[in-house]
């Protein structure tokens, strides 16, 4: 099936990360190894999408420093259409990692720009948004104009995916009622619950629960559509049901691999699964697709560093763009 153009609306973050054997306590200083790159959830999904071969529109906001000039030469470098909003009263966004011996992580984010991409930006662009398949966006930058790219969208008939991640934008801020699909994972899911829904769950909760409780819950939300990513599970795929289409479920394991760095995974899936339906695959197969994005992703370090290419995930499971297999 043709590529289709996805927009993305989001963050641009430079990541600066230090690998530790353990956490600091208040006060000490200690030695870590560090790595910089590029992150954040918009441009981290924006380039996974550019590389499974959709033609990517990226909207977003960056300061005028050298965290910006970089970034821009990554999008021109990876393919992507960037339509950059600068402020040159704030920085580019950042965000200062700590990861131990044991895998975890401590992160501060500063959303500098991102937190000042305008609705006027939004509206500007808006023939980029009008004229795609896909538009996928995330809570990241400033709620307002995401939910302005959200309603063009919508006017236009553009197919929304809302990944309602992380969570620094607050729950009750997630748009919602301008969601076709959401995706959020089991933390998302609980915060969204009790904002939206006034239910009290703890995400660890979500684990015990069969298809029919999952799928009750998910329909507690206003989107029709919820595929609630699992982690190393897979994810949780809940239909409500709209005009002629049937209410449905369905669970879609993750694929065993081994993973070496999780950060990211959620971008990967999230991109595959916007060009999947941008290529006009019924959902069940984009989320088998999204599936194994995810797992070639996960098996690399870095996050959008690690992002696959189209080629790699046919040449991985054997599959071509009419049959993404499952
Ligand atoms: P998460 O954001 O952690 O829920 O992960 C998003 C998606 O990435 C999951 O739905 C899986 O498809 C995939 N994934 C995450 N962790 C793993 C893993 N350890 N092995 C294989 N796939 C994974």
């Amino acid at each position: 099936m043709a590529a289709r153009p996805v927009a993305v609306v989001g963050s641009f973050n430079q990541d600066f990360v230090w690998h530790v054997e353990r956490f600091n306590a208040p006060g000490e200083t200690q030695l870590g190894r560090f790595d910089t790159g590029p992150g954040g959830k918009g441009s981290n999904q924006a380039i996974a999408c550019a590389r499974l071969g959709a033609p990517t529109r990226f909207v977003a906001a960056l300061g005028d420093d050298a965290i910006a000039a970089q970034a821009r030469a990554l999008f021109d470098a990876e393919g992507i259409d960037a339509r950059i909003e600068t402020h040159a009263q704030a920085m580019s966004g950042s965000a200062a990692i700590l990861i131990d011996a044991s895998a975890q992580n401590m992160i501060v984010v500063g959303a500098g720009a991102n937190a000042l991409l305008s609705s006027a930006h939004v509206e500007a662009e808006r023939a980029a948004i009008e004229s795609a398949a896909v538009l996928l966006t995330q809570h990241e930058v400033n709620p307002d104009a995401t939910r302005r790219a959200l309603e063009i969208a919508g006017a236009a008939g553009v197919l929304r995916i809302h990944n309602p991640a992380p969570t620094v934008v607050p729950a009750a801020a997630a748009p919602l009622d301008q969601v076709d699909v959401l995706t959020p994972n089991e933390s998302e899911f609980a915060d969204l619950l009790r904002a939206h829904a006034g239910l009290s769950l703890a995400a660890d909760g979500l684990h015990a629960l069969g298809d029919d409780d999952l799928h009750a819950l998910c329909l507690r939300l206003p989107p029709p559509r919820i595929v609630l990513t699992l982690g190393a599970r897979g994810a949780f795929v809940s239909d409500a049901g709209t005009g002629d289409a049937p209410a449905g479920r369905l669970r879609v394991p993750a694929r065993p691999v081994v993973a070496r760095d999780t950060t990211g995974a959620g971008d990967a899936f999230n991109a595959g699964l916007a060009v999947a339906l941008a290529e006009g695959q019924p959902l069940d197969h984009a989320v088998h697709f999204a599936t194994r994005v995810a797992a070639l992703q996960v098996q690399r370090e870095g996050a959008a560093r690690g992002m696959p290419s189209r080629s790699e995930v046919e040449r991985e499971w054997g599959i071509g763009n009419r049959d993404l297999g499952r």
